[in-house]
């Protein structure tokens, strides 16, 4: 079932045409009512008009997200105050946070594309939503609201913490739909492990992760655990909130990016250079629709590649792969580049389980180092030595193999690793240069 049948189905060529007539209307806007866009297109010598069509995009300036920050908090927005009429701001992950704001029409487009998304995640009216996300300024857990309302499903606002309270609700509302961080998603498996609730006693069928990096075999783990089908949504507050990719619930293969609102392009984030479908870089976005604060060429340092299979579902919005992980969470070490996704898949293959973990990078003389934090289960910790042993000595061999890096790995008691209700920090940068 789709949400927008007309739109998510449009002809490539008629998505195209839609995309370039938005594009030069997005762009006349900005230029004549954002003064930091006039003159960065005059700097680089380009006035709306020299757009002829999408390649052409590639000849106008990025906006960074050090951008957002230097004209702190309203410098981007391109309608005057009285028009807005919702603040949000990025939760923060990398430095100061960053502001947002929406107009009317903004906030009814983003529930839109909202219910478009969790129905294609397979959600219908008949479903409870679970909604893990956290409310407040950061957009997760309002975008996830308004659009469930707006698809007709029944909303649960639960917000981020009381784990305990969580699952007890989660069972007696009998939820069907959860939507949390995927690392928040093992939490609430741990709570109802204590609280002796089975996947059994839940009415849970779909999982929707997103927010942070995760792994497929996290997925795996995620699916086993609380019995749902785990899906993977994709957003970022500065180009709107969750929702600008979802993976469809039909292939579960790469998320289908709404490209009526959304022009891509996936760039070598050294150079700078656009790069050809299907090679792995750094996403790009361009608004097409957005009336208060319209981004053009926003370099989101998230890491994947376009996927232009047409799907099985019938959309035909092309998918982005799973996001590898951020430019800025990207570890080098020693020369090597590390996603922490990619840790995070070989520990599950060792242990079985996804575990709470945590890196730790230090710097020993001219080298780095990385050590790998692991929590293993109480069972494990009280007598079992020989094995504890013989899984430190298998994950550090593995990484070896799989990643060419040399870690040193600590296992450590349960529940000694900080547990999060939003995003997770696995990493720990200890470096100083
Ligand atoms: P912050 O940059 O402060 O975390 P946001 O709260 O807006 O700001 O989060 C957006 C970012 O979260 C994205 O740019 C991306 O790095 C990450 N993210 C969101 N969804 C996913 C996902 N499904 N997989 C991987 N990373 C994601
Ligand atoms: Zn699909």
């Amino acid at each position: 079932m789709l949400f927008d049948i007309e739109n998510e189905t449009l002809p490539k060529d008629e998505l195209g045409a839609l995309q370039l007539k938005k594009l030069s209307s997005q762009l006349e806007r900005v230029y004549h009512n954002v003064p930091f866009y006039k003159q960065k297109f005059d700097e680089a010598g380009i006035k709306p008009e020299d757009i002829h069509t999408l390649d052409d995009i590639s000849r106008l300036p990025f906006t960074e997200k050090q951008d957002l920050r230097d004209n702190y908090p309203y410098g981007l927005f391109a309608v005057p105050e009285e028009h807005i009429v919702r603040l949000h701001a990025s939760s923060g992950t990398t430095g100061k946070a960053t502001v947002v704001g929406y107009t009317q029409r903004d906030v009814n487009g983003w529930a839109r594309l909202m219910a478009r998304s969790l129905m294609a995640a397979g959600a219908r009216r008949s479903d409870i939503v679970h909604n893990a996300y956290g409310y407040g300024l950061f957009t997760g857990g309002l975008g996830m609201h308004y659009g469930t309302e707006q698809l007709g499903a029944t909303i649960v606002p639960i917000s981020g913490g009381g784990t305990r309270r969580q699952v007890m609700i989660m069972k007696d509302f009998g939820c069907t739909v959860l939507c949390s961080t995927p690392s928040y998603g093992l939490q609430l498996y741990e709570a109802l492990q204590t609280a002796n609730i089975s996947r059994e006693d839940l009415r849970l069928r779909i999982g929707i992760f997103g927010a942070e990096p995760w792994s497929p075999s996290m997925r795996r783990d995620l699916e086993n655990k609380l019995g749902v089908k785990a899906i993977n949504i994709y957003g970022l507050s500065e180009i709107m909130g969750p929702g600008v990719a979802i993976e469809c619930q039909t292939a579960q293969d790469g998320l289908h990016i709404w490209e009526d609102h959304f022009l891509i392009e996936i760039i070598n984030p050294e150079t700078g250079e656009v790069l050809p479908e299907g090679e792995q870089g750094e996403l790009v976005i361009t608004t097409l629709q957005k009336e208060a604060q319209p981004l053009i060429r926003y370099r989101t340092r998230d890491i994947t590649s376009i996927n232009a299979i047409p799907c099985r579902c019938g959309r035909t919005h092309r998918r982005i792969t799973r996001i590898a992980g951020r430019s800025d969470d990207m570890m080098i070490i020693r020369g090597v580049n590390v996603f922490p996704s990619q840790i995070e898949n070989i520990l599950l293959e060792c242990q079985g389980t996804t575990p709470h973990y945590q890196l730790i990078l230090t710097r020993e003389g001219a080298l780095d180092q990385l050590e790998i934090r692991i929590e293993v289960g109480s069972e494990l910790f009280s007598d079992k030595v020989k094995q504890l042993q013989q899984l430190e000595m298998n994950v550090k061999k593995n990484i070896k193999e799989f990643l060419g890096v040399t870690a040193k790995v600590k296992l450590v008691e349960p529940f000694s690793i900080e547990r999060g209700e939003g995003k997770t920090k696995r990493i720990c940068d200890l470096r100083t240069t």
